[in-house]
């Protein structure tokens, strides 16, 4: 029953690199998405811009301050795609 130890120990390695590769483009397909903020007062594209980006508070999260009216947004960019933290 050898050879069917090493198919066994084939599909398994088979398997971890399937997932490896699914889980390579789940990451790219989320860092291409963090891209995206938009300020929810005037629709500024904050993300699109260097003057809007301020920096991490101390909670770690990404603060905006719209280079168009001025308002002041934090982000979190962890999750897949950034979330409107505070407003
Ligand atoms: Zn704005």
């Amino acid at each position: 029953m050898g050879w069917l130890t090493s198919l066994g120990t084939l599909l398994l390695d088979l398997r971890a690199v399937f997932v490896a590769a699914w889980s390579w483009r789940a990451e790219d397909a989320a860092q291409r998405r963090t891209s995206w903020a938009y300020c929810p007062e005037c629709r500024h594209d904050l993300n699109g811009d260097d003057k809007s980006f301020q920096g991490y508070d101390e909670a770690g999260l990404v603060v905006y301050e719209c280079s168009r009216c001025t308002h002041v947004s934090r982000w979190d960019f962890d999750p897949p795609a950034p979330i409107l933290v505070e407003d």
